[in-house]
C-alpha cells in the first residue's frame, strides 16, 4: 500500500512555503539602510551573544542546469570570482567591525556553509583565500562544522584533499539523478562512476558527513529509472540524503524554459517515485528527518532529531540550537536576534553598495511579538512535529487555544485525516502527516491567511 494516498495528495498537496524562516522571505520589507540588521547586530554585541552560523553565497557556475531556481551567474570567466572575493572581504569587514572579535567561544562561529551557485567554481587558491579572510575576521570554534556544496564536475581527489586541509568536514554533492537521459535533458552530465570515485576519496579523507541531493519529477524520469538511481545512491551510503520535488515554474525561472514539459512525469508517477524513495531509504536504515531529508542513525542530524533539538534555517535542517545566522554575498539572508535581512541580488548592486561603504542589504524585517510566537510554533512543527501548548504559554504569556483559535480550526481537517493528533500536551504530527508538515504549519502563518496568497509557492510534495 502507498504511504501517501492519492486522496491525501489531492487534498493536502497544496502550494505553500518551505518555512526556512517565519515570516517567509517574501514578507521582508525594503530596507536599503539595513536598519533592522544593524540594530540587531548592535543588540547582539550588547547582549549575551549566541554562537554564529556563517553562510557565504558564491553565485558562479560554468554552465546552467535547466531545473535551477537558484540565484546564480553563468560564466566561464574565472576573473569574476576574483573580483567577487574582494567584495566579500569588504562585506565581511563591515559586518565584523560591528561585531568585534574576541567575544569568546560562545559567540564564535559554530557553523560555516559555502553555497551557491557552485562554490567549487573558485580555484583552490581562492577557496583558501576566502577561508583565511573569514578566519581573520571572525572567531571560529575549534570544532566548527564547515560544509561546502560540491559540483562533482568541478572537483577531483586533489581538490577534495585541499578542502579537507582548509578545515571543511562536511560535503554536499549535487547528484539529482544518475540516469544519462535525465542528465542530458537537464544539462548536467556527471556519470555515476565519477561521483562514486569522489565519494570514496572523501571517505578516505575522513570527511565527517556526506550529503547527496536528489530531485524527483525531472524530465524522462519514471519509477523504473529512478529506482536505478536509488539503488546507486544507497550503494554509496551517504550519511544524509535530501530528496527534493522538481517544481516546473518556467515563468519564474528562465532556465526551466529549456525543459520539454511533455517529458515531465505526471503527478501519479511523481507520487510513486516519492513513495518508492521513502520506502527504500527507510528499509535501508535511513531515518526520516523531516520534509525532504533522511539521515543514517549515527549522523548528527538524526541524533539531534531524536533529542528534540533539530533546527531549521535558510540552509534547511541543522543541528546548532540558538545560533544567529550571518549571510554574506549576493542574495544571502541573515537572521540575527529578532531581525531578518537579505542582501541585494545582482553583482552590480552588490558592488555598488560596497563601493559606497554601505552594507549591501536590500530588505529586512524586525519581528513583532506575534511573529515570534508564530515562528516558534511553526519551527517546532517543522523540526519536532509537535507543539506543547503549555510550554508556548509559559514562554509568551498567552493562552494557546484562545490565541490560536483560528489556526486550531484549520488544523481540524488534518486531524480528521489522521495527519495531526490532539494530545494531552498539544499537537502531534503523525507519520503520514510529516509529508504534509508544510501544509500543517501554514495553519499558523498569519500573513498567508491575511493575504490569501499561498498559490505563489510550489506544492508541499
Ligand atoms: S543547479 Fe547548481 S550548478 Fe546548476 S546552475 Fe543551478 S546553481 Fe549552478
Amino acid at each position: 500500500m502507498s504511504l501517501i494516498s492519492p486522496s491525501l495528495m489531492q487534498r493536502f498537496d497544496i502550494p505553500g512555503p518551505r518555512y526556512t524562516s517565519y515570516p517567509t522571505a517574501d514578507r521582508f520589507l525594503p530596507d536599503s539602510e539595513a536598519s533592522a540588521f544593524t540594530q540587531a547586530l548592535a543588540q547582539r554585541v550588547a547582549g549575551d551573544a549566541l554562537p554564529l552560523s556563517l553562510y557565504v553565497h558564491l553565485p558562479f557556475c560554468e554552465s546552467v542546469c535547466y531545473y535551477c531556481g537558484c540565484n546564480k551567474v553563468i560564466t566561464k570567466d574565472h576573473g569574476k570570482s576574483r573580483d567577487y572575493l574582494r567584495y566579500l572581504e569588504m562585506e565581511s569587514a563591515l559586518v565584523s567591525d560591528r561585531l568585534g572579535k574576541g567575544a569568546g567561544r560562545r559567540a564564535a562561529v559554530a557553523q560555516l556553509h559555502l553555497g551557491g551557485g557552485s562554490p567549487t567554481f573558485l580555484s583552490d587558491e581562492e577557496l583558501g583565500q576566502l577561508v583565511a579572510s573569514l578566519k581573520a575576521r571572525f572567531d571560529f570554534q575549534d570544532d566548527a562544522e564547515c560544509s561546502i556544496e560540491i559540483d562533482p564536475r568541478t572537483v577531483d581527489d586533489t581538490r577534495l584533499a585541499h578542502l579537507r586541509r582548509l578545515g571543511f568536514n562536511r560535503l554536499s554533492f549535487g547528484v539529482q539523478d544518475f540516469d544519462p537521459r535525465v542528465q542530458l535533458a537537464v544539462h548536467r552530465v556527471q556519470p555515476y562512476e565519477q561521483v562514486a570515485a569522489l565519494m570514496e576519496s572523501a571517505r578516505a579523507l575522513r570527511f565527517d558527513s556526506i550529503n547527496v541531493d536528489l530531485i524527483y519529477g525531472l524530465p524522462h524520469q519514471n519509477p523504473e529509472s529512478f529506482a536505478r538511481t536509488l539503488d546507486q545512491v544507497i550503494a554509496l551510503r551517504p550519511d544524509r540524503i535530501a530528496l527534493y520535488a522538481y517544481a516546473h515554474l518556467p515563468a519564474r525561472f528562465k532556465p526551466q524554459r529549456r525543459i520539454d514539459a511533455a517529458a515531465l512525469p505526471g503527478a501519479d508517477l511523481k507520487l510513486q517515485m516519492l513513495d518508492d524513495a521513502i520506502r527504500r531509504f527507510i528499509a535501508d536504515g535511513y531515518e526520516y528527518i523531516g520534509m525532504d531529508h533522511f539521515a543514517l542513525p549515527e549522523d548528527q542530524l538524526a541524533r539531534v532529531k531524536r533529542d528534540g533539538l533539530l533546527q531549521r534555517n535558510f540552509q534547511g535542517y541543522h543541528a546548532n540550537p540558538g545560533s544567529d545566522l550571518l549571510g554574506l554575498g549576493v542574495s544571502a539572508i541573515s537572521q540575527v536576534g529578532r531581525a531578518y535581512s537579505q542582501n541585494v541580488k545582482t553583482l552590480a548592486e552588490y558592488y555598488a553598495a560596497l563601493d559606497a561603504g554601505r552594507l549591501p542589504v536590500e530588505r529586512g524585517l524586525t519581528l513583532n511579538d506575534d511573529d515570534l510566537v508564530r515562528r516558534d510554533v511553526i519551527m517546532r512543527l517543522m523540526c519536532q512535529g509537535r507543539v506543547n501548548f503549555e510550554a508556548v504559554e509559559r514562554r509568551y504569556g498567552i493562552h494557546f487555544e484562545t490565541y490560536f483559535e483560528d489556526a486550531l480550526m484549520r488544523i481540524r481537517e488534518f486531524e480528521q485525516f489522521g495527519l495531526v493528533a490532539r494530545t494531552p500536551a498539544g499537537l502531534e504530527v503523525s507519520k503520514t502527516g510529516w509529508f504534509f508538515v508544510r501544509a500543517v504549519a501554514m495553519a499558523f502563518d498569519k500573513y498567508l491567511w491575511l493575504h490569501a496568497d499561498h498559490q505563489r509557492f510550489s506544492k508541499v510534495l
